[in-house]
């Protein structure tokens, strides 16, 4: 039997594609690797925890002795890796948690990977899980390829950036076989309500307002989070070796406008009159070093591998509506204790 081990699979994207491989590769191992930090969620999986092929193990990345002995002990063949801190406000408060995680992490999965797979690198494969944020911003007009020159601009994305440069380098130096995809912001089930669609939708559930960072403008591409899901499963089984592969939805939006479509689903959902959840939109002082613009061209994987898009944003964002609605037990739960104290912090 072969084994995949993914790294942040108790997380937003990563219950995701763990369910993807556990449900459509049942004679593989499929090995979640989660330290379980406020953003790990086990509830995420509790629809595949009883598959024979599906394995948690509760480590925490930094921690490079224990990293090596499970990769001595289960010997992945393939390692997908999502685990990281992921909330570009967060990064800004404790960058050093961003560079701990997302960078010495990072090169310890790659350390325990080079060990193991020394001299013998055939069926083997490292999938580094990135971001578009890492390109920095566009303007009102073009696109990030995968020439686009790497520019960060939060300590997040600096973080992501550097751990992007040495999944690289390893195979440069060490021959390390790996694939990149970098892909812009998500959207879904089971997505962390301190993100701006998640956190509307439950804040218009409690009557609360809805923060927007200054004037609305900034214009982020959508991509539903299972589509990013099989876009994993694509690049991991069949991305060329060695190389980069953006992801995205075709699909920006300006925030407010993202918003006011969401309170527009809300109220019809709710029953409410149109226009009623509207009412609740307040805009906040910017955050600093907040990027204008991402879009990201994805037609290399398009064409190369044939992925696209399956759903419409209109149809994600209805699913991911109904899927809050119906597991108000699970937004409850999240929200509430250290999550609650943090997210008072901060509006
Ligand atoms: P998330 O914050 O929801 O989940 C991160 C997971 O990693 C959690 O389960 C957490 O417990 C785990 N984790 C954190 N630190 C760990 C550690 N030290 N050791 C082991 N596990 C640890 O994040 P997400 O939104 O699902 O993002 C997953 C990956 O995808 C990240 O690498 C992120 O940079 C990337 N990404 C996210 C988006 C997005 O829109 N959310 C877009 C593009 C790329």
């Amino acid at each position: 039997m072969k084994t995949i081990l993914i790294t942040g699979g108790a997380g937003f994207i990563g219950s995701h594609v763990v369910r993807e491989f556990v449900l459509k590769y049942p004679e593989i191992k499929i090995i979640n690797l989660d330290a379980l930090t406020y953003a790990g969620n086990l509830e995420n999986l509790k629809d595949i925890e009883n598959h024979s092929n599906y394995h948690f193990i509760k480590a925490d990345i930094v921690n490079e002795k224990q990293i090596l002995e499970i990769f001595e002990e289960h010997l992945p063949d393939g390692v997908i890796h999502l685990a990281a801190e992921s909330h570009v406000d967060r990064s800004i408060t404790n960058p050093l948690e961003f560079v701990m995680t997302n960078v010495i992490g990072t090169v310890n999965l790659l350390n325990a990977a080079n060990k193991i797979w020394k001299n013998n690198f055939d069926g083997k494969r490292f999938h580094h899980v990135s971001t578009d944020e890492v390109f920095g911003t566009l303007g009102e007009e073009g696109f990030f390829t995968e020439e686009t020159s790497y520019d960060p601009h939060s300590p997040y994305s600096a973080s992501k950036a550097s751990s992007d440069h040495f999944v690289r380098a390893y195979a440069d130096t060490y021959g390390l076989p790996m694939v990149i995809t970098n892909c812009s912001n998500n959207y879904g089930p089971n997505h962390f309500p301190e993100k701006l669609i998640p956190l509307c939708i439950h804040n218009i559930i409690n009557n609360k307002p809805l923060p927007i960072y200054g004037d609305g403008k900034f214009t982020r591409d959508w991509l539903f989070v299972i589509d990013h899901a099989k876009a994993i499963d694509l690049v991991f089984h069949e991305g060329k070796n060695g190389d980069c592969y953006n992801v995205g939805g075709f699909n920006e939006w300006q925030n407010i406008d993202l918003v006011k479509e969401l309170c527009t689903q809300m109220d019809e959902k709710l029953g409410k009159e149109v226009g009623t959840s509207e009412q609740l939109i307040t805009f906040v002082k910017d955050r600093p070093g907040h990027d204008l613009r991402y879009a990201i061209d994805a037609n290399k994987i398009n064409k190369e591998l044939g992925w696209k898009p399956t759903v419409t944003f209109e149809q994600g964002l209805s699913k991911t509506i109904d899927w809050f609605l119906e597991n108000k037990e699970w937004l409850d739960n999240v929200t509430s204790g250290n999550y609650q104290k943090y997210y008072e912090t901060q509006y």
